[in-house]
């Protein structure tokens, strides 16, 4: 018998922030972070059910799988990566045979969505194979995250021909040394302005993302800028909670601007109207502009508002982990059973009993909260 129990402060059931009403930031409180040492299991105890489903025992079942294809990226946003960050040997990383193997497999235990992540999956030269490969395992959606700067409109089209049916992106700011400072990468922002407005030209299945990590003191007053890009392009335009997975562990509260404030600079100069959640599993809470403009802007607020009781979330890092939850200190090692021989019914049975074990919230707000090692890169966002 499943656990059908739902956490009210977790539901996720919050249909919008009272637009007009937020009256400052909330109160800043300073979390002592104690590393998290991530525990690789090497088999999760049995799940109590036969049920060939990913369902876990707070019961949520899994519909959406983030794949990461690789750790490695060209940028090193100060949210997510260190300069010097060292990434894994190749020989690590997941080939694509395992990729479209766990893929299928994910499928067959109720997989939906796949979205295809990192590090950056367009470093990997062999993406436009991974891309038609795992498209063609069953799932209803196959999704990209990008920073954009090795996307064209040539790479854009070829890629949704290839069976991709949506592509995020991410940006942080829109004024070039701001941009260079955050991603301390060599690329401009106009390289991924304009990989956003071709893609706004390439008929993808579902509407263009685009994610911005919001930091105080670093692109807080330009949220509303952002959001003239969703105007601009018509595009959705997505705002998330920082989130404590940096690698330099700098996250507290004082560098978090919660969702609330966010809508509100929008509002201030587009008026919103809140639109709620597409569905009860989305991450985004969204708006709409009040005057017509075509475009959205999505609230993301992990930390404000968890969305974990509606969670259908499960994600496999580049070297093969099962991380139920973004936040999670366990993680199960898949490649032993990938490369040792095991047959398909073995490693199902592994995911579904891995899945099990996905912890009912991340408590990033509570006082025994511990950081994952891995930061966002190594986990798969
Ligand atoms: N490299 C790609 C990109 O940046 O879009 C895909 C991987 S990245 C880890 C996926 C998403 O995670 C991005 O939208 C990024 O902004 C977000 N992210 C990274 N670190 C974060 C953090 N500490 N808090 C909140 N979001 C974060
Ligand atoms: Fe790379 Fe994405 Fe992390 Fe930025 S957020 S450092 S682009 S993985």
């Amino acid at each position: 018998m499943l656990l059908m129990r739902r956490d009210p402060d977790t539901s996720g059931r919050f249909d919008g922030y009272a637009i007009g009403k937020f009256t400052g930031p909330t109160m800043i409180v300073s979390l002592p972070l104690i590393s998290g040492q991530c525990r690789t299991g090497v088999t999760p105890a049995p799940a109590p059910h036969d049920t060939p489903r990913l369902i876990d025992s707070h019961g949520r079942a899994i519909r959406d799988l983030r794949l990461s294809i690789t750790d490695r990226c060209n940028f090193r946003c100060v949210y997510c990566l260190d300069p010097d960050t060292r990434f894994m040997p190749h020989d690590r990383v997941m080939t694509i045979d395992e990729i479209e193997r766990l893929a299928r497999l994910c499928v067959s235990l109720g997989v939906e969505k796949i979205r295809l992540t990192g590090g950056e999956p367009t470093v990997r030269n062999d993406l436009d194979e991974i891309i038609t490969r795992v498209s063609q395992v069953g799932a209803k959606d196959l999704a990209l995250t990008t920073n954009g700067s090795r996307c064209d409109a040539n790479s854009l089209r070829r890629w949704r021909d290839a069976g991709l049916s949506r592509i995020t992106f991410s940006i942080d700011s829109l004024r070039p040394d701001r941009f260079a400072a955050m991603t301390r990468a060599k690329v401009s922002v106009e390289t991924v302005v304009e990989a956003i407005e071709a893609a706004s030209r390439v008929d993808f299945d579902g509407p263009v993302k685009v994610n911005a990590v919001v930091v105080r003191g670093w692109n807080d007053d330009e949220v509303a800028d952002l959001a003239g890009l969703a105007r601009r392009y018509g595009i959705e335009m997505r705002f998330i909670e920082f989130m404590p997975l940096d690698a330099s562990r700098a996250w507290d509260e004082s560098r978090l601007v919660p969702a609330a404030e966010i809508v509100e600079r929008i509002h201030a100069r587009f008026p919103l109207v809140a639109a709620g959640r597409v569905e009860a599993s989305a991450t985004s809470l969204d708006y709409v502009f009040a005057d017509g403009t075509p475009g959205r802007v999505g609230m993301i607020a992990p930390v404000t508002r968890p969305f974990c009781g509606e969670c259908s979330r499960l994600r496999i890092t580049a070297d093969a982990k099962v991380r139920p939850c973004l936040f999670s200190l366990d993680e199960w090692d898949l490649r032993p059973l990938l490369r040792g021989g095991a047959g398909d019914d073995e490693i199902a049975r592994f995911m579904v009993d891995a899945t099990w074990t996905k912890q009912r919230g991340h408590g990033i707000r509570s006082g025994d909260f511990r950081q994952p090692e891995r930061t966002m890169s190594a986990i798969g966002g």
